[in-house]
């Protein structure tokens, strides 16, 4: 049945056929702006602000790339700036900013949940996409990492996905495993320290690793996660050179991979903490390709949403 997309808040309520769709229209936008040298019209007219309570280089800039090429005009809201700073509540900032026309709100912030809470409060008529909630989603990355994947690997049912380190605070490594298991993955890993491990129910498809060596042997696909200490306990801090040692992905570990295995990691990097700089500027380096793709992604899901 054909799911129309009106807000994304997480990659879990969609269905296989809406990911994939989503991810052939990724490649249309990518092939229709000439790798984004062209500028597109289909959303003349619409109005997309980008809420982000969080700071954010890399997203903030795609999403309003996307909406950019796409011709939309685009509204940047800066916590840093704005009377959500001197107490004002988030949703009369919220309908402030409703007044003004919007057609789609692109949002991160910091406690998980926002994004639907907004979808509850929202006028009829506006999309809410979710840039980042907490430690809970940020379905646009899931989408981009399995479109990078894709392009490489289109058969999923032969694919094993490693995803290494700060697990328990990462919304990527959660919509990742919904992106990757929808797509019908044959198996997806999840490795880390055991204090940076979340609940093994809350991942009931996934095999679970303390052992980095192990955990990548044999692997397709190695996504390699930050350390998230602005949602970490100062308990569960590691020791970041020990970190490196048993969690840092560096050649001699990759060697244990599956030939060809891509490399990937959302940003910002930290060198030598969680991947080495022969790495991540290796050739199975794909990180520079998902931020690429990004962009296409975000395109895609704006188009879906707001195309008259
Ligand atoms: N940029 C990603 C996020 O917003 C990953 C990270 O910050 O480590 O979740």
């Amino acid at each position: 049945m054909f799911q129309r997309l009106r807000h994304l808040t997480t990659l879990e309520s969609l269905s296989r056929d809406c990911i994939e769709r989503l991810l052939d229209r990724a490649i249309t936008m990518r092939d229709a702006c000439a790798h984004g040298t062209r500028k597109l019209d289909l959303l003349n007219g619409r109005t997309i602000l980008n809420l982000f309570f969080e700071p954010s280089t890399r997203t903030r800039t795609s999403f309003e790339l996307a909406a950019r090429r796409l011709g939309a005009d685009v509204i940047n809201f800066d916590i840093g700036f704005s009377s959500t700073a001197k107490g004002e509540e988030l949703f009369d900032t919220l309908h402030t900013l409703e007044a003004m026309h919007l057609d789609a709100i692109v949002v991160r912030h910091k406690v998980s949940g926002t994004p639907d809470e907004l979808v509850r409060h929202a006028m009829s008529g506006v999309s809410v996409v979710n840039a980042g909630d907490g430690n809970r989603a940020h379905p646009t990355q899931g989408l981009l990492d399995a479109l990078t994947v894709r392009q490489h690997r289109p058969d999923f049912r032969q694919l094993t996905v490693v995803i290494c380190g700060d697990v328990k605070h990462s919304r990527v490594a959660r919509s990742d495993v919904h992106a990757f298991t929808k797509l019908g993955a044959r198996e997806v890993r999840l490795c880390g320290p055991t204090a940076l491990m979340p609940d093994q129910q809350e991942f009931p498809g996934c095999k679970f690793y303390d052992n980095f060596d192990q955990a990548i042997e044999g692997a397709d696909v190695a996504i390699m996660l930050r350390l998230q200490k602005e949602r970490m306990a100062s308990t569960d801090l590691p020791d970041e050179a020990a970190y490196f040692r048993e969690y840092g992905l560096d050649s001699r570990r990759l060697a244990l991979a599956a030939r060809g295995c891509m490399v990937m990691h959302p940003g910002p990097i930290n060198r030598g903490i969680e991947i080495a700089s022969e790495v991540a500027d290796g050739p199975q380096s794909r990180i520079l390709e998902q931020v690429g793709n990004g962009v296409f992604v975000r395109m895609a899901v704006l188009y879906e949403m707001l195309a008259r």
